[in-house]
């Protein structure tokens, strides 16, 4: 599990975070159309860590750099604000508890006033823990999770090698709820393909409501060239659905996912059309705007393939 600084990905709303590596790639690199598919787990050492934090620390109270430290630290600082950390990468919640315990310790102690701190998780992150353990990250201020959930609908799941049920996600769920983190969850436009797409749409709309998010966030599936799902639709095995498609899956979500209180969005650049809004709130609103441009069958009011993005 060697060690490599990851390249920055991070949720739209993480922008304004520093950026700390605690694992590299994914420990479940196997979803079909991901890029972290390439990828293998590696797990940073937990000096290397402190002493990141060391120099993050220095620089932010005297603006000195500490030797060692690659340039894009000082990148990042230098913008930073000093009230939220995101730690990378694809799950940094696998990083082994007790040297995760001892990172957030040490990030608390070098930085008091800290407001969050967050990470992407996968569902098997989350039931690997009890929920005494996620309230002890949760009192170590981890304050939100993104979970990548991608589909409600078993079949493609299993298809996609998700590496979680349906059922298995709804539980790791309600342990994040218990401990009093916030959940974000997103979920993949598409995903289902032709044959698939409204089942893919209504099971989806049943995990969203079981799952019961704080954020919730659809993409639309992007072919990343290399990955097994991309074969798969260079064998004519899968099938894309079309623009519009996606937005009568997007409709079918928004339209039967029920909530307590989600701020739901499609603003990510994946996507054809954007829509946000809290829901159940803003259910109707959103849902005009859906049924307006899907009833205008107009590709000129979509987002331009060239500008769509990861
Ligand atoms: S769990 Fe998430 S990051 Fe990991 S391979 Fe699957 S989609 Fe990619």
């Amino acid at each position: 599990m060697i060690f490599q600084r990851p390249e920055i990905l991070r949720p739209p709303s993480e922008h304004a975070s520093y950026y700390l590596p605690l694992t590299s790639g994914c420990s479940n690199n196997s979803c079909t159309f991901c890029a972290y598919s390439f990828t293998n787990l590696g797990v940073r050492d937990l000096q290397d860590v402190k002493d990141e934090i060391d120099a993050m620390s220095l620089y932010m109270n005297t603006r000195m750099g500490l030797p060692g430290q690659p340039d894009i630290v000082y990148a990042i600082l230098r913008r930073w604000d000093g009230r939220r950390v995101f730690l990378q990468d694809g799950d940094a919640l696998v990083f082994p508890y007790p040297k995760l315990v001892e990172s957030l310790q040490y990030l608390n102690g070098k930085f008091p006033g800290l407001e969050r701190i967050a990470s992407y998780a996968t569902p098997q992150d989350v039931l690997r823990r009890s929920v005494d353990e996620l309230k002890a990250l949760k009192e170590l201020k981890l304050g939100i999770l993104y979970m990548g959930v991608e589909s409600g609908d078993d079949v493609v799941l299993q298809r996609i090698i998700k590496g979680a049920t349906h059922a298995e996600m709804v539980e790791a769920a309600a342990k994040v709820r218990e401990a009093g983190i916030l959940l974000s969850m997103t979920v993949i436009l598409g995903l289902g393909g032709v044959q698939g797409s409204q089942q893919h749409a209504m099971e989806t709309a049943r995990i969203l409501t079981e799952m019961d998010p704080d954020y919730a966030g659809a993409l639309t599936l992007t072919l990343i060239p290399g990955t097994p799902l991309y074969q798969e639709w260079e064998r004519g095995e899968f099938e894309l659905i079309t623009p519009f498609d996606s937005l009568k899956e997007l409709r079918a979500m928004v339209e039967n996912a029920t909530f307590s209180d989600c701020f739901f969005s499609s603003m990510h650049a994946s996507n054809y059309f954007a829509i946000r809004g809290s829901l159940p709130a803003d259910r109707r609103k959103m849902l005009a705007q859906l049924n307006s441009i899907l009833s205008k069958n107009d590709p000129a009011l979509l987002r331009p393939e060239f500008l769509r993005g990861l």
